[in-house]
């Protein structure tokens, strides 16, 4: 069966169309600048990448673009609708109301919107996404599958604040975590991959990408992840401050004369890497870079960025009291040996040992420890659109 896998911002658009047999990318692309001008990126299986402008006032221009183009002649990659199965869509927040995927209908759609309030810049634009396909695609069955899913297995100590236990009965303030697809998708594959049985196995996923985030997966289920009721809780990341004395903001408003809003920006646009570097870059291309060059600013940066996950993975080694493999997944867990070093030299005392050649490769599923080293340690390239396509699959 093919499967659309749609990831639908406010006004941009992800989509792949994956055959689920095969498991073969045969489309893919993105819609951007919806509701401003617009513009569609294409690129079919073996075909060259072509971005073209195209009106796009809402997602559903956008859709019907994303239609026409796969069913194209000349470049199109199946005949008609008729050979879309099913579409997966990627949708941030299900609150406490999924945790699992699921077919979406008319009360699926209602529960989701009931989560907004947790997610107010994401779940409505994959709302807006759900709702255009679901006029152009009447009868092809679509499912949901959630960020925050696969964390829901987090027991309530992991979950809970040390905050008043009303805020979490009235309002629902616990962790939540994200990037669960991806940590779902990595745990079992790293498990596959390392000769591990799932069900018996302590794993740590670090999913660092611009947004990082850790999480502690025991036996196949998680049991702590570092992002909390939003994103912005846990590893120093991009261009987010991750954990910090939460006196820091009335301190900051105080001084800089910001209010609420004024310092969540700061917190969320200015802060992580980029803003330890002095704004020298969020990517960490650019920061390795600086740091071979002398650049103190993006040293530290790395440095704080690389002793934070150190100390995450320590901690969930605690949580689970042990651990048997640490997989690094995401642009920078997938690319950078040097930051895998970094985070590595601080866990000698798990019995780690580092394959310094076999870490210096990047992108391809890889085992990065010696043959003796206590914990594995393994490169797992992530692949949330597969893992949606595989969810939608299953339930349709
Ligand atoms: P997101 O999905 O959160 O936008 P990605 O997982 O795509 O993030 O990761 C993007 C980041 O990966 C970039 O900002 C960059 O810091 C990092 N990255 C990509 N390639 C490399 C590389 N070759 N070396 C170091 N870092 C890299």
């Amino acid at each position: 069966m093919n499967v659309l896998v749609i990831n639908c911002g406010s006004s941009s658009l992800k989509f792949q169309l994956i055959n689920s047999d095969t498991e073969a990318v045969l489309a893919k692309g993105l819609c951007e600048r919806i509701g401003i001008d617009g513009s569609l990126t294409y690129q079919p299986e073996g075909g060259e990448k072509v971005k073209s402008d195209k009106a796009m006032p809402t997602h559903t221009e956008a859709i019907q673009f994303v239609i026409d183009a796969l069913t194209d002649d000349n470049t199109g990659v199946v005949k008609s609708l008729d050979e879309i199965g099913a579409v997966g869509h990627r949708v941030v927040h299900g609150g406490e109301k999924f945790a699992k995927s699921v077919v979406i209908t008319d009360e699926v759609l209602a529960a989701i919107e009931e989560c907004n309030d947790l997610a107010p810049l994401h779940n409505p634009a994959n709302l807006i996404g759900i709702h255009a396909c679901q006029k152009l695609m009447p009868g092809t069955p679509m499912v949901a599958v959630f960020d925050t899913a696969f964390h829901q297995t987090m027991p309530e100590k992991a979950y809970l604040y040390g905050l008043p236990y009303e805020y979490y009965e009235k309002y629902a303030v616990r962790r939540y975590g994200f990037h669960g697809t991806s940590h779902s998708f990595v745990s079992k594959h790293a498990a596959k991959f390392l000769g591990l049985d799932l069900k018996a196995s302590k794993i740590i996923v670090a999913h660092l990408g611009n947004g990082a985030s850790i999480s502690a997966v025991l036996n196949g289920e998680c049991v702590d992840t570092s992002m909390g009721l939003t994103p912005l809780e846990g590893l120093v990341m991009g261009t987010r401050s991750g954990d910090m004395d939460p006196a820091i903001m009335e301190y900051i408003a105080k001084k800089e004369d910001l209010d609420i809003a004024g310092v969540m920006n700061v917190l969320n646009k200015k802060s992580g890497v980029l803003g330890v570097s002095k704004n020298l870059s969020s990517d960490f291309r650019d920061l390795e870079e600086g740091m071979d060059s002398g650049n103190q600013y993006a040293k530290a940066a790395m440095e704080v960025f690389c002793y934070r996950v150190a100390k995450y993975i320590g901690s969930y080694a605690a949580s689970m009291n042990g651990v048997d493999a640490i997989a690094f997944t995401a642009g920078i867990g997938e690319n950078s040996g040097t930051v895998r070093k970094m985070v590595l030299s601080y866990l000698g005392y798990l019995g780690i040992t580092v394959d310094e050649e076999a870490n210096k490769k990047r992108g391809e599923d890889l085992v990065i420890s010696t043959a003796d080293s206590k914990v594995k340690v393994a490169v797992i390239p992530t692949n949330e659109e597969l893992a949606i396509a595989r969810e939608t699959v299953a339930l349709v």
